[in-house]
């Protein structure tokens, strides 16, 4: 059974069309790259699947359900939406403590993704001095916290250095080799083509294409 399941959902703003009837499945095993150029619609999907906004129609599931009837949310699914907007005065490692707590995560597993993302140190200090990168490394340990088996993460390599950009592909390949179902958005295509196994291009919130990287490759 697909991990995410977006069916035939439309939303609108407005005067604008943010998502247009667009429909795909993310597997366990797999990362999923989710392309399309800025304003293609790709946040607001994973703001609907993450249930911070509501569709107008159609539905977007997650392991069957919608993410509001999930019992344990964080250990369900983690996600990375924008940089982790984190006030300046709390230290990193402070504001995990407290995800972690009010979701029922033991304190150790904290210190465990704060290794894992790089950050071991770092996050002792208030998020205030934090650059882009350091964000999204914050953001990204957010969502590994609960040790979920579904994950998304929109535009992670945005603020990375070339180090990070190879640091998070090696993750993404890792999380997917675990068995995990992981949904990664970029603008640019090339960014994700060795990394995804599987590819959803949008485009003014429509479907372009709904490929496997193996199936594209072999009719090039
Ligand atoms: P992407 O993530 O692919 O860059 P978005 O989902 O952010 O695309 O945006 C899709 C479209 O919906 C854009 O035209 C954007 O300006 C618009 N949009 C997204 N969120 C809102 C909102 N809260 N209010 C009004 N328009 C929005
Ligand atoms: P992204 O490209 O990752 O979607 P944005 O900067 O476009 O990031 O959006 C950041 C936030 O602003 C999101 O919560 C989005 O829903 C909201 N947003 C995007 N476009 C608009 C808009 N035209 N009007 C109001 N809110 C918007």
């Amino acid at each position: 059974a697909p991990s995410i399941d977006v069916r035939a959902v439309h939303k609108r703003y407005r005067g604008t069309v943010a998502v247009d009837g667009l429909s795909f499945s993310v597997r366990p095993g797999e990362v999923t790259g989710f392309i399309g150029p800025n304003g293609a619609g790709k946040s607001t999907t994973m703001r609907l699947i993450l249930g911070l906004d509501a569709p107008d129609s159609g539905e977007a599931l997650v392991n069957g359900v919608r993410y509001a009837s999930l019992r344990t949310p964080l250990l369900e699914v983690g996600a990375l939406l924008d940089a982790e907007a984190v006030h300046p005065a709390r230290r990193g490692r402070d504001h995990l403590l407290w995800l972690a707590h009010s979701n029922g995560i033991p304190r150790k597993r904290v210190d465990e993704v704060l290794d894992q993302v790089g950050l071991a140190s770092a996050a002792r200090r208030r998020a205030g001095g934090f650059s882009l990168g350091m964000r999204q490394r914050l953001g990204i340990a957010g969502a590994l916290l609960g040790d979920p088996p579904v994950l998304m993460f929109d535009e992670p390599v945005n603020g990375l250095d070339p180090d990070g950009i190879v640091w998070i592909r090696g993750l993404l390949r890792e999380l997917a080799a675990q068995g995990r179902a992981v949904l990664v958005s970029s603008h640019l295509m090339g960014e994700l083509e060795d990394t995804a196994d599987h590819l959803i291009v949008v485009g003014r919130g429509r479907l372009v294409a709904d490929t496997s990287v193996a199936e594209l490759l072999a009719k090039a």
